[in-house]
């Protein structure tokens, strides 16, 4: 077998094989006979999450399934669809959901699995869209649960730890329309004293720094709303489209100037007909509590020269509190600090550890798909801990990493 690694190339997969099933009944049937197994979503993740040294198993054979409830409130999907082909599914029935990541191209059950999320003080994190969920566990059980169920929050992001998730009813809304608008150089004198009012002047906003200097190099604002002039808190109109990264090339960004357009062309800052198969990049992410965002800037601006030179770029997102046992929102509204980083994990490894130790006294959250060294104490994870026990009691879906993070 080719060496297989994940979708940036820093993870080569320690698996035997990879089991791709075409049905429901293969699926649990290789997972009844497996003695160790990890579930691989489309591969996004930067760190070891979805490594083992059994088998892999890959549901993106499973036959697509896209099934919109009768009162229209929810879809049903398998568990290897991905964001970009359900988007343009629902659009096309006029329906929605309430966020997306800033890529289409990831999976849906392995971007719930590790709680991955978009942008809005009033948007939770991708998994709160999940109403029900079908798992088979290690014995080959297929069990389903549903929000209102004792176990249902800590059977969403669940890491994969619970066994392969192979259907998703999730929370669907009418179709609705955006514009988005990038603003360049937002002066620190009015993140300073403006931040909460910058951040909701949307229905998702992001902030893009590289830490070089004192402001913040783009804010891209996705709303309902047309903005009403070239200035906004003190930063300008861009004059073109822009790439987050100044000076890429933006074809490949979704369209911006104020468009109207449909969610699922706006909400994701790439398009979906641009396929990158690999990524030069390395990502982390930490979360903070939204009310200490101004000190989580600072925090970081100490250090602002060490993050700079191992750096792509910065966003600065936010993400409403929700009640999911390991979501790095569980219980709070969150402020989410994420760095692309250049493909070089020896000098990106000391600045990950500087970073976090710099904002340890924010008590940050890691988003546990990528880079982090610390050992994040998780909301809930004796709770995760025992359930996991109940669906897979032999560790079959375990790894070391999920032994160091659950314990
Ligand atoms: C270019 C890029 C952009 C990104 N943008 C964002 C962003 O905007 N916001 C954000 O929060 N994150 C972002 N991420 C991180 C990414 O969303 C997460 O790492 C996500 O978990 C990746 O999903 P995946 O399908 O690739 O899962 P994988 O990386 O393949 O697996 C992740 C976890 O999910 C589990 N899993 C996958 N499928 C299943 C299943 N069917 N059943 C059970 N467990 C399963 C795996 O076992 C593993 O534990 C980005 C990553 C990249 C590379």
């Amino acid at each position: 077998m080719e060496p297989l690694t994940n979708w940036a190339g820093n993870i080569t997969f320690g698996a035997r094989q990879v089991l791709r099933p075409r049905t429901l009944d293969e699926a649990r049937e290789q997972i009844a006979a497996a003695t160790k197994l990890r579930v691989l979503g489309s591969g996004h993740s930067f760190n070891h999450l979805a490594d083992t040294d059994g088998d892999l198993l890959s549901l993106a054979g499973l036959p697509r399934t896209v099934e919109i409830a009768p009162d229209r409130a929810t879809v049903r999907v398998d568990g290897g669809i991905r964001y970009g082909d359900l988007a343009a599914r629902l659009h096309a029935e006029g329906l929605a959901l309430h966020n997306m990541a800033s890529l289409p191209h990831i999976s849906v059950a392995g971007a719930v699995a590790t709680a991955t999320h978009g942008s809005g003080v009033g948007n939770g994190n991708l998994a709160t869209a999940v109403a029900g969920v079908e798992i088979v566990r290690a014995d080959g059980e297929l069990v389903t649960l549903t929000r209102g169920d004792a176990d249902f929050p800590g059977s969403v992001a669940a890491l994969g730890a619970l066994g392969a998730v192979v259907a998703l009813t999730l929370d669907v809304q009418p179709a609705f329309e955006l514009r988005q608008y990038v603003y360049e150089t937002l002066p620190a004198t009015s993140v300073r004293a403006n931040l909460p009012l910058i951040l909701a002047d949307g229905y998702s906003v992001s902030l893009f720094t590289r830490w070089t200097g004192i402001d913040v190099d783009q804010v891209w604002l996705k709303r309902r709303e047309p903005m009403t002039g070239p200035e906004f808190h003190g930063a300008t109109l861009a004059d073109g489209p822009r790439h987050p990264v100044p000076g890429m090339p933006a074809e490949n960004c979704t369209q911006q100037g104020g468009v109207p357009g449909p969610w699922h062309e706006r909400l994701p800052h790439f398009r979906m007909e641009f396929t990158p198969s690999s990524g030069e990049e390395l990502q982390s992410e930490w979360h903070v509590p939204l009310s200490r965002a101004n000190d989580a800037l600072d925090a970081v601006a100490q250090i602002r020269e060490r993050v700079a030179d191992v750096l792509q770029v910065s966003e600065i997102r936010t993400i409403a509190a929700d009640d999911l046992w390991l979501s790095p929102n569980y219980q709070r509204d969150s402020l989410a600090l994420h760095f692309t980083w250049i493909a070089d994990t020896e000098a990106v490894l000391p600045v990950v550890a500087d970073v976090e130790k710099v904002l340890a006294p924010l008590d940050p959250r890691p988003h546990l798909g990528k880079i982090f060294t610390s050992a994040p104490e998780l909301p809930r994870v004796a709770d995760f801990t025992a359930l996991a026990g109940r669906f897979d009691p032999t560790g079959k879906f375990r790894n070391d990493f999920l032994d160091r993070l659950l314990g």
